[in-house]
């Protein structure tokens, strides 16, 4: 199998790329541009594998992918590169609209066009993954779930979006038989992941002894996805999903901010002891804009249909990103002393009102 994967220096990227080629032998071209949430230290392990390939490429830049993507001859294309902080997306949601939906128009052009041009047998094999969020869906009712069927109404700049990229993927299927699936996930979260995010954010502090902000009255609820479970269910999808479907994937792990914060704390102090328990660093601050209050994920069709399901509980899972951060400070803290300090981020609408 040969295969690109854009955004493949990013979190759940770079797992993917180390995941396909380490574990499953498969030929990698990762295309990534390198955003400030880049980072190619994440491909280290495989830096050197003769089966991988790093090429830095701006989804939105057409030659560059028609020359990627003539040279590579893939047999499929994973697409994962996008700008994926909510928060970022409120800030400025220009680059959003750029990448996440010009880049995904501009990759679907350059892929059918080499598709068009591929052997009967090779075209009819391909496939066009696109990896999305469970955002597009918006905020659910207590006791409801996400499922494939559910209509879209996202409600943040990033999540419209991804949503929009979602049509485009879905419309080029439609329009020019171009052979696409698409997956939905929940948050992600595991080793690797930049310091912005909820889970290292919050670890990062905590070790410092610095306040953990939760965002509003913490009660904001969302389904944990360990991301090395999410990339065996990407890969599955590639090999076993049909063409045309939607494997939206969860890690059947829902908690309330509050209490994905108050094991993270549970977890450090114990494998990390400290005088007082990392709990009291809790802090409550001005809510997100925009929050969706809830997101849980039915992943029932991939589980059935694919045979996938979650490895890691959401405690197993805490456990093993916790020690891999104890493990990996060179990793992160160059980013947290660098091109992310910690600062609060996603409260300009909110002054500018
Ligand atoms: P990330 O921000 O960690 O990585 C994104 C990568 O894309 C970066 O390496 C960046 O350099 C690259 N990129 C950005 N713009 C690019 C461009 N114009 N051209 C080429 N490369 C570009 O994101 P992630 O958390 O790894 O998410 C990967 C994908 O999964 C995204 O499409 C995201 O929407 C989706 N997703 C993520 C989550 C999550 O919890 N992290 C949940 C659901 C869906």
């Amino acid at each position: 199998m040969k295969v690109i994967v854009t955004g493949g220096a990013g979190f759940i990227g770079s797992t993917l790329c180390r995941h396909l080629v380490a574990e499953r032998g498969w030929n990698v071209v990762n295309v990534d541009c390198l955003t400030y949430a880049a980072n190619l230290r994440s491909l280290d392990a495989v830096g050197n594998c003769p089966g991988y390939r790093f090429v830095q490429a701006d989804i939105c830049d057409r030659a560059a992918m028609d020359a990627i993507v003539s040279e590579a001859a893939p047999d499929a294309v994973l697409h994962l590169a996008a700008e994926s902080h909510v928060d970022r997306s409120i800030d400025g949601p220009a680059r959003f609209i750029e990448t996440n939906i010009t880049g995904t128009y501009t990759l679907l052009e350059a892929v059918r066009a080499y598709w068009q041009r591929l052997p009967e047998a090779r075209r009819r094999a391909f496939r066009f993954l696109h990896v999305s969020t469970d955002e597009v869906f918006g905020s659910l009712e207590p006791g409801a779930f996400f499922r494939e069927t559910t209509p879209y109404a996202p409600n943040s700049p990033y999540s419209a979006s991804k949503a929009a990229s979602d049509h485009l993927v879905r419309a080029w299927r439609e329009t020019y038989g171009l052979p696409t699936l698409m997956t939905n996930c929940s948050n992600n979260y595991g080793p690797y992941q930049f310091p912005e995010k909820l889970i290292p954010h919050m670890l990062i502090n905590a070790l410092a002894g610095e306040p953990l902000p939760v965002y509003g009255d913490g009660l904001h609820e969302r389904d944990w996805l360990f991301v090395e479970d999410h990339v065996k269910g990407l890969a599955l999808a590639l090999e076993r999903g049909q063409v045309g479907e939607t494997y939206i994937i969860g890690g059947r792990a829902p908690r309330t901010n509050i209490d994905a914060v108050e094991k993270l704390c549970e977890t450090l102090d114990r494998l990390r002891p400290a005088a007082r328990p990392r709990r009291e660093l809790i802090t409550f601050v001005r809510d997100r804009p925009g929050h969706d209050r809830r997101y849980a994920i039915d992943p029932t069709k991939i589980e059935r249909g694919l045979g996938w399901r979650a490895e890691e509980t959401f405690e197993s899972g805490i456990e093993r990103t916790v020690r891999w951060y104890l493990d990996n400070e060179s990793w992160w803290r160059p980013l947290r002393e660098g091109v992310y300090g910690g600062e609060r981020l996603g409260l300009e609408a909110q002054t500018q009102t």
